[in-house]
């Protein structure tokens, strides 16, 4: 069995309440450490980027779960692909929230300063979150 990562984007819905983000983080990682994923979440108040690695059916199960979340919608995979390695090993769900990211960094890897995942290709999204994962505290 070997690594897959997929990275998806997707957008709340107008009700969407930002203390939900926790109990996302909580269910995720309690279920990704059970299931070998690693990963990591970015969260701009509109829209989800996030990138899961693990074996291919445990990503695929994974993301099967997420598609179907009523607490987000119009989700979109941006890059599927096989990898040699992981690159967020250290966390089962690193999250890092719109203050997080600087506007250089959104601009480095972005046609525009405002965040919009749908509009970054597959290796844009996995670069910007590489770059993000210097900040981040491991769980
Ligand atoms: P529980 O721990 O039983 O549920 C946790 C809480 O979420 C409960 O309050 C429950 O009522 C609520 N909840 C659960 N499912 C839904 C739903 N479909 N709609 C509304 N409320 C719900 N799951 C992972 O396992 N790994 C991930 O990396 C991951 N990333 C996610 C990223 C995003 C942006 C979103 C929106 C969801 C993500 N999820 C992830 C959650 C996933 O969609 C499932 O909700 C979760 O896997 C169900 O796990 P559980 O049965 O242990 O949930």
């Amino acid at each position: 069995m070997f690594l897959v990562r997929l990275i998806y984007a997707s957008s709340v819905k107008s009700d969407f309440d930002k203390t939900v983000v926790e109990s996302i983080l909580e269910a995720s990682r309690r279920n990704n450490i059970k299931a070998n994923i690693t990963g990591m979440l970015y969260f701009n108040n509109n829209y989800f980027l996030q990138c899961l690695e693990g074996s291919r059916s445990s990503v695929n199960e994974t993301y099967n779960k997420i598609l179907t979340d009523e607490r987000h919608h119009q989700v979109t995979a941006i890059e599927y692909r096989e990898i040699s390695s992981r690159e967020f090993e250290d966390w089962s769900m690193g999250y890092v929230p719109s203050r997080g990211a600087s506007t250089a960094a959104l601009l480095k890897f972005s046609v525009h300063k405002e965040f919009n995942p749908y509009l970054m290709s597959g290796e844009s999204a996995h670069n910007l979150l590489c770059a993000l994962k210097a900040d981040l505290p491991s769980f």
